[in-house]
């Protein structure tokens, strides 16, 4: 590991001043150390946040926010988001460990690197680590890699669980710039695709910090479902992860979200789907039909096309359990 230097900083406009391109920050440490052994992260030097930014959950009549610094656990256990935001708290119970959602931070969730083997292998060319270097899953081993938006740049996928409830409930993420200006951006629009920089994951502007996450009130708390279909049942990543709400007047689809893990460079919702649902009288037949449509346009590499059936599979299954909340 590179020797680095390690500053803690106070407040956010202090966390600001110390980050420079050659600094990271590091808040629960759980993704950042372990790129920083591999040699995958090279800092000159580590900026702590731990101290810096909110750790308060602060619920309003229009909306709920969300701080940076919340570790994961403390998404699974306060009353206000299990009351009005259960979704949220599911889909980070079905992920990591209790021991890694101790120390995992909000926004660190946000920004964890993906899981792609070639990634993590510096002997193996990978775009996302060192630009330009080709990408070694596009025909290697691609099981685990994406179904749908990928490029020839890069075939990774996200990797959170949280994030696939926040693009559920159209979240937003809110921040501070490099010259301490406030910045918001849609969930849909934080996540990028690999385009023709594969190497960013998101449009976090450079040396900026996330303050807060707000997630909108909504009246998806009833009927809501998080499946996520892994090789383990626990600690382990998505192969395919489906989040479903549904906002119901007896049987009639009022509202529909659905996103999944496990297919995309990002967090994908399913928006022809949704729109598909709504209206309609829930039934076993139309949720199968959702998850067809949902999975038209997939397109599966050499290696993966066992994820199109498990998605289709996932989002059904996601769509029936929350309708019978
Ligand atoms: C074995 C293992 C299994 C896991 N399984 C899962 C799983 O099943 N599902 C899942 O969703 N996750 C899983 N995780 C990932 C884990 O949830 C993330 O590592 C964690 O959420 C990252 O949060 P952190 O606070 O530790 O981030 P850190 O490692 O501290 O930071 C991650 C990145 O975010 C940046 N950063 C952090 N906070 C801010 C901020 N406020 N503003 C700007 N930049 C910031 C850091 O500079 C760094 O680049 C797993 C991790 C491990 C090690
Ligand atoms: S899929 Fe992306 S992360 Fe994986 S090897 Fe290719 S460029 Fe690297």
């Amino acid at each position: 590991m590179k020797p680095f230097t390690f500053e803690k900083a106070k407040n956010s406009a202090e966390a600001l001043k110390l980050k420079i391109s050659t600094r990271d920050f590091v808040a629960g440490g759980t993704n950042i150390i372990d790129l920083l052994k591999k040699n995958i992260a090279q800092p000159d030097g580590m900026v702590d946040i731990t101290t810096a930014l909110s750790t308060e959950i602060k619920p309003s009549e229009k909306s709920v926010n969300i701080g940076a610094m919340v570790r994961n656990t403390a998404l699974t256990t306060n009353s206000d988001l299990l009351k009005d935001y259960p979704l949220i708290t599911k889909a980070v119970l079905a992920g990591a460990s209790p021991q890694i959602r101790n120390m995992a931070s909000t926004a660190g969730n946000l920004l964890q690197r993906t899981r792609c083997p070639y990634f993590y292998d510096v002997t193996t060319p990978c775009n996302k680590r060192k630009k330009g270097s080709g990408c070694s899953a596009l025909n290697g081993d691609n099981k685990m890699s994406a179904i749908v938006g990928y490029n020839d740049q890069c075939v990774a996928v996200h990797p959170s669980d949280l994030c696939i409830s926040l693009s559920a409930l159209d979240a937003t993420v809110h921040g501070l710039n490099a010259k301490n200006e406030k910045f918001m951006i849609p969930f849909k629009d934080f996540h990028k695709l690999p385009e023709n920089t594969p190497w960013l994951d998101n449009n976090l502007p450079q040396n900026a910090l996330i303050t807060h996450i707000e997630v909108p009130k909504n009246e998806f708390h009833k009927k809501y479902a998080y499946v996520k279909l892994r090789e383990r049942t626990s600690y382990a990543f998505a192969m395919i992860s489906a989040a479903s709400a549904l906002q119901m007047e007896g049987n009639i689809i009022k509202d529909a979200r659905l996103a999944s893990g496990g297919v995309a460079h990002k967090p994908w919702r399913w928006y022809e789907a949704e729109d598909y649902l709504k209206g309609k009288k829930a039934s076993e037949e139309i949720f199968k039909k959702a998850s067809e449509i949902a999975t038209e346009k997939v397109k599966p590499l050499a290696h993966n096309g066992y994820k199109v059936p498990m998605l289709k599979g996932a989002i059904e299954l996601a769509l029936q359990n929350a309708s019978k909340l």
